[in-house]
Formats: structure tokens, sequence, C-alpha cells
């Protein structure tokens, strides 16, 4: 406690998450690991640790609001406090044609990755506000700017982390809480190899543009995070960065 800083990352076990709570580690800050998943949650908390940084692991599915209240808990019983949200567990759907969803497919989606993010933020808010401020980074996506065939329902949810993202900004500057977004374009992680294998033509047709040729890396969105999290400049508040390789500047 004290001068310790924390950060809880949802998704933490895999991808984005497991590669921002590394490089967070790497700034002495103690992680807070959340998924659903404790094979990988755990493993990521080993990883932090052998970085001589604190962590702990706390299963939950985002989906439902008990489970979110009880990673808020059992973090602020572990470490006192929270100072950073790093809000960015999510999947991606079945990569079909919006039509062909299933109700059940559209209902999954907008659990984890809207519901999940909103739940995150109604009770990490109520810590931030006791505490006197802290950072918020919501994950949102290429597909959270942009329209991308495939993913309707993810990318409604993932233009919905822009509309929190703001108004949040705009509702809780005065009480030093800063929020922005990312909005990363297709980052080499386990949830893209899936989708690769599942969606081949999707998958060619959403990477094909990309300026740089290539996909980004999850130590390239770590160090985004970091810096939105951590870095000096907190006035960079309420908007959504891009990391993409230039996919949404053309
Ligand atoms: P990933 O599949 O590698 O990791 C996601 C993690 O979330 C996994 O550890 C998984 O167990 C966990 N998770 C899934 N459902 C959960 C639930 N209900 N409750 C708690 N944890 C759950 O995925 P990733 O590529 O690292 O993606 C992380 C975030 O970044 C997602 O929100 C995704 O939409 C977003 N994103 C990813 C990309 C990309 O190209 N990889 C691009 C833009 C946005």
């Amino acid at each position: 406690m004290g001068e310790q800083k924390v950060a809880v990352i949802t998704g933490g076990g895999s991808g984005l998450g497991q590669a921002a709570a590394l490089r967070l580690a790497e700034e002495g800050i103690a992680i807070s690991v959340v998924d659903i998943s404790e094979t990988a949650g755990k493993e990521t908390v080993r990883l932090v640790e052998e970085k001589g940084s604190k962590a702990i692991f706390v299963k939950a599915d985002v989906s439902k609001a008990e489970e979110v209240k009880h990673y808020v808990d059992k973090t602020v019983e572990a470490f006192g406090t929270i100072d950073m949200f790093y809000n960015n567990a999510g999947i991606s759907g079945p990569g079909v044609k919006f039509v062909d969803n299933t109700i059940e497919q559209i209902d999954m989606v907008l659990g984890i990755n809207l519901n999940g993010a909103l739940y995150g933020l109604k009770y990490v808010l109520d810590v931030m506000l006791a505490n006197g401020g802290g950072r918020i980074v919501n994950t949102s996506s290429t597909a959270g700017v942009v329209g991308q065939a495939t993913v309707g329902t993810y990318s409604a949810t993932k233009h919905a982390m822009v509309g929190i993202t703001k108004t949040l900004a705009a509702e809780y500057a005065e009480q030093g809480i800063v929020v922005n977004a990312i909005a990363p374009g297709t980052t080499e992680t386990p949830m893209v190899r899936e989708y690769k294998e599942k969606n081949p033509d999707a998958f060619k047709n959403a990477t094909e543009p990309i300026p740089q040729k290539r996909l980004g890396q999850p130590e390239e969105v770590a160090e985004l995070v970091t810096f939105l999290l951590t870095g000096k400049a907190p006035y960079i508040n309420g908007v959504v960065v891009p990391i993409d390789g230039g996919f949404t500047a053309i």
C-alpha cells in the first residue's frame, strides 16, 4: 500500500492484457490480473512477479456484474486502492455477416465487450472517486472507428467504447480522473490468430490495406497503454488513439 501504484487489467491473461501487465510491472506497478481463464491469469501473475513487481489473480467473467464487483473488491483488499484501469477483456465474435449471427452470438459479444466494460467502469470509478483520481484506458479498435465487414456486433461494442470514453472524460475530469481509449488495428495476439484460422478471407481483406504492411505487436500497444496510464501528459483526456500502422489514416 502507500506509494505503490495499482493497476487492474481485465483480460490480463493473454495478448494485449498480458503485454501491458508486463510493461507496467517494469514501472514497479502492482497488477491485479483479471481473467476468465485461471491458467492464463496465473501465468501472467508469475511473469509479473518474475519482473519483481507484485500481482494477484482474480478469476472473473466480466459479463457478470457481481463478478466485476468481486474483482474490484479483491483488488482493494489486496493493494488498498486502484490507480489505473486497463479495461481490456473482449472477444471478437463469430466473423460472419450480420444476419448470420445467432441471437446468442450477439448477446455474448455484447455481454463481454459492452456490459463487461461498463460494469468495470462503474465499480472502478467508485474506488477512484474515493481515492481522489485515477487513469483509465478503454479498449476500442479500428472497428470502433470505421466499419469492418463480418464483425458487426464487435464493431458496435467498440464504437460504444468511444462514446463512454468521451462521456466519462467530461463527467469526472474535475475529480482528477483521466479517461482515454485506444483503437488498435490487427495485432498479433491469440485472439487474432484464432480469427485468422477461422476466417482467412475476411482476415486477408482486413489486413491487406495496412499501409505499414505488417500486423501490430502486443508490446507496441502495451507501450501506448503505459504512456496513457502513467505518462507525463495527463492533459490528454477523452481521446481515442489509433495504433494501426496507418489503417484508419487512409
Ligand atoms: P486475447 O484473446 O489474446 O485475450 C483476451 C483475454 O480476455 C483472454 O485472456 C481471455 O481469457 C479473456 N476473456 C475473454 N472473455 C472474458 C470474460 N468474459 N471475462 C474475463 N476475461 C475474459 O485477445 P487480445 O487480442 O489480447 O484482445 C484484447 C482486447 O483488445 C479485446 O477487447 C479486443 O477486442 C481488443 N482488440 C484487439 C485487437 C487485436 O488485433 N488483437 C485489435 C483491436 C482491439
